[in-house]
């Protein structure tokens, strides 16, 4: 998808040509799958991953149509429970994956090389309009606590940074999950739990978050 000469096709036409091949391979041969998933839905897991397109948390993981129910957003972020106007796009995404679809896992899956995260530590769209990095701005503002730790710690530029700006934001996410009452009353009765993980770009390799350790390693 990196061909930008005029003569190429458009975006779309691109699509349309794996669209052709979905149907010749993902399709056709997996009609009674499709036929199955026509009466409904039941994944057992919740995806919270970032829009980027280098993380694709069903390419990551392999799963069929029907296996991860998904939210991608900037910076893979979950706000906190709030009942302010607007449109609450994560929490009703969430309500009725915890709620309607009872899923038994939330993870939440950051990732390296996070333009959002990087954006968060750097501080470079602050005070921007919305439609001109404002939005973005007022979005990522949800890690301005773990920002703060983790610019006292590793400064604000640099790999090492980044990364612990990184992982921070998943953790940010889980902590802002349990504000929820439906998320926190489901936890509490082992109904639901909360994993956090991270895709390094770099290597491929996916990070789990060890809930005795409070640290990221490797998944085996
Ligand atoms: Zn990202």
């Amino acid at each position: 998808m990196t061909d930008t000469h005029p003569d190429s096709p458009a975006p779309l036409d691109r699509l349309i040509d794996g669209y052709r091949r979905f149907r010749t391979t993902g399709w056709a041969p997996n009609r009674e799958r499709w036929a199955t998933l026509n009466e409904g839905q039941q994944p057992e897991v919740m995806v919270i991953a970032c829009s980027d397109s280098r993380v694709d948390p069903s390419q990551i993981f392999d799963v069929d149509p029907g296996d991860i129910f998904v939210v991608r957003n900037v910076a893979a972020l979950v706000p906190p429970f709030e009942t302010s106007p607007g449109h609450h796009g994560v929490s009703a995404a969430l309500e009725f994956a915890v709620q309607v679809l009872k899923v038994k896992e939330v993870v939440v899956m950051g990732h390296g090389l996070c333009g959002g995260c990087k954006a968060s530590l750097t501080q470079s769209l602050r005070g921007t309009e919305p439609g001109h990095g404002g939005f973005i701005a007022d979005w990522i503002s949800l890690l301005d606590d773990a920002r703060e730790t983790v610019a006292h710690e590793h400064g604000t530029e640099g790999r090492d940074a980044e990364r612990a700006m990184e992982l921070a934001a998943v953790r940010v996410s889980l902590d802002n999950l349990m504000t929820f009452p439906c998320v926190r009353s489901k936890v509490a009765n082992g109904s639901l739990k909360l994993r956090g993980a991270f895709f390094a770009i770099s290597d491929g390799l996916l990070h789990v978050l060890d809930e005795s350790t409070g640290e990221f390693a490797p998944a085996v």
